[in-house]
């Protein structure tokens, strides 16, 4: 390709919404152009790139058996409703109707749409296991579309499905996956880490992350690196010091005249935020939720929905809480509250705490020298708190250091959620009709586009792995009106490209500057240049991530040199930058 007739239309400043380093320098290169909030157009070069990564991901998946097909973006109501998803999906859900007003929603994942199509024709398990995949947009109404291709409205996902008759053969394809996951992350040629995963609103047991380190990622990891577990932020365990037992005081109601904050509770009563029990009150599908957590712990809303099976569930507003309970927002307790009203869920962190101080249902007041069962009940117990770093690992007891990183991929075992609500039955050996056990495996592709930009950058511009880069190697002539240069370059380049290689030539009338500036910019792995120095028999040879090129000799002949480019090329490794990358 020659670059005076590719689209890739460059841009010296940071664009004014730059929200990430990915979005910037996607956009800046000419790859991508924003078209609306969280929706994008793929120009020419991050076209390419996407492609590199659909063939990587296709190719693993088609070496664990999963078969390659294509469902319909538009999905009927109908599917969703005997999902339970049509409103338990949330606002997420991007909703259309027809002329005659019927429903539909843009897919935000295929899990009802695949049980629906494969239900009337799979129905013996002589046909179990199969996997089907398809890669297509998906669109998701995301509350903040930030971020660039990391959070869109409209991204590209690979998504694939498995049917099983048992729970061994789920087993053996989820490690499969796994394994194909972690493939095709090393093929990417990313630093990343798979992570024990929670569930959310797609639901199921089993699940993992595949995560992109890069301390501008959304994704709090734990990580403990004695025993090697690993947890997203929304599942994380630690071990925490249990509290003491101390004999039981009597109930105290004490006046708190505008202490509202947990800072203010502590300062105020001169009692340490261990010794203050938190009741945050939630709006879920049946109602009110206290959750109860103590004073120097954060609540984890993803653990809470999870323990609650309810994705729909929201903090409750000041207006709400005064308009139901009579008091402000920050003098809501436990105690006088009826289970039947409000749902309490405690947090394992306030088992055998005593004499601890809550909100006191009455505006000014707390309660001192609360107990558990004496003066309130709770409803349900788990764990729902965030984990914090330098916490003791739950396998092992060692710390737990905390990273940051972009989800890539997710794989989850569905076990028969789906293939239940949607009437997905197989008949058995013996005659018997059972569910099919389902999995079902995502993998971002538009996100991940961003994701290497993230990870793979310098001051200067992007640094693509060889696997993904738009073109392996570029050829700037720097001074095109000298003829030596031009035919030089365009030889080099004919013969590059008859040995299969990907290969940009720069042969703009610009200055050099500039050319370097959008070489850099762009990010090709390897860049040789044409340039004055060729009077004497010499070009130079520069891998995007070295400070420094290598002149090469072009006196021996065309045939070593590009023996040389072709060395370079294999030895060209992220790896190495990746050694010098700092995380935080
Ligand atoms: P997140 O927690 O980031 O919202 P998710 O759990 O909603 O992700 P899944 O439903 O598991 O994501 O989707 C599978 C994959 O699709 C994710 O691992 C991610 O790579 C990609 N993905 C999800 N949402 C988006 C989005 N808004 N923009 C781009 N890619 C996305
Ligand atoms: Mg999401």
């Amino acid at each position: 390709m020659l670059f005076s007739k590719l689209y890739a239309p460059t841009i010296k400043e940071k664009p004014a919404d730059s929200e990430t380093i990915s979005y910037e320098l996607l956009t800046r290169g000419g790859f991508i152009r924003k078209v609306a909030a969280g929706i994008y157009t793929y120009l020419p070069l991050g076209w390419r790139v996407i492609k590199k990564i659909t063939k990587i991901v296709e190719e693993e998946m088609d070496k664990i058996g999963a078969q390659e097909f294509m469902m319909p973006i538009i999905q009927q109501a109908e599917i969703w409703k005997e999902s339970g998803r049509w409103e338990d999906y949330g606002p997420e859900m991007m909703k259309l109707s027809d002329r005659h007003g019927r429903e539909f929603t843009l897919g935000p994942t295929h899990e009802e749409m695949i049980t629906f199509i494969v239900r009337n024709e799979l129905r013996s398990y002589k046909q179990l296991p199969l996997i089907l995949y398809q890669i297509n947009q998906k669109y998701r109404d995301e509350i903040r579309p930030r971020f660039g291709l990391m959070r869109a409205r409209e991204f590209i996902m690979k998504d694939a499905y498995s049917f099983h008759s048992d729970e061994k053969s789920l087993e053996e394809t989820y490690q499969d996956f796994y394994r194909a996951y972690s493939k095709i992350c090393e093929r990417l040629e990313l630093n990343y880490i798979s992570v024990e995963a929670d569930t959310g609103a797609i639901g199921g047991t089993d699940s993992h992350e595949f995560i992109i380190l890069a301390s501008t990622g959304e994704s709090d990891i734990y990580v403990c690196d004695s025993c090697g577990y690993s947890a997203s932020e929304e599942r994380a365990q630690s071990k925490i010091p249990e509290n003491i037992p101390e004999e039981i005081e009597p109930l105290e109601e004490v006046p708190t005249p505008n202490v509202k904050t947990i800072e203010d509770v502590s300062e105020f009563l001169k009692v340490s935020k261990e010794k203050i029990v938190k009741s945050l009150l939630y709006v879920g599908r049946n109602g009110y939720v206290m959750a109860l957590i103590r004073g120097d712990y954060e609540l984890n809303e993803s653990k809470l929905k999870s323990l609650l099976k309810d994705q729909t569930l929201r903090l409750a507003t000041p207006e709400e809480v005064q308009r139901d309970f009579g008091v402000p927002i920050g003098f809501i307790g436990p105690v006088g509250i009826d289970g039947v009203k409000v749902q309490k869920v405690a947090d394992l962190s306030i088992k055998n705490l005593n004499n601890f101080v809550v909100g006191g249902m009455k505006e000014d007041y707390h309660y001192i020298n609360t107990n558990l069962n004496r003066d309130f009940t709770v409803e349900l117990w788990g764990d729902i708190r965030t984990v914090k770093e330098g916490e003791g690992c739950p396998k092992c007891g060692n710390q737990l250091r905390h990273t940051k990183g972009i989800e890539v991929g997710h794989i989850f075992k569905l076990g028969t959620k789906y293939s239940e609500k949607l009437n997905g039955y197989f008949v058995d050996e013996e005659g018997k009709n059972k569910p099919y056990l389902m999995g079902c495996y995502g993998w971002g592709i538009s996100r991940t586009l961003a994701a290497i930009v993230e990870q793979l950058h310098d001051d200067n511009g992007i640094i693509w792995p060889i696997s993904v880069a738009p073109y392996t190697v570029e050829i700037v002539i720097v001074n095109t009106s000298d003829e030596e240069q031009r035919t030089f370059g365009f030889k080099l380049y004919e013969i590059l490209k008859s040995r299969n290689c990907e290969v940009l030539l720069d042969d703009r009338e610009t200055s050099a500057g500039f050319k370097f500036k959008d070489s850099d910019l762009i990010g090709f792995p390897i860049r040789i240049t044409v340039g004055k120095k060729l009077k004497d028999g010499k070009i130079e040879i520069k891998k995007r991530y070295e400070e420094k090129g290598v002149e090469v000799s072009i006196k021996k002949g065309l045939e070593e040199v590009v023996d040389l480019i072709e060395k370079t090329i294999e030895e060209y490794s992220t790896k190495f930058i990746q050694n010098n990358l700092t995380i935080s």
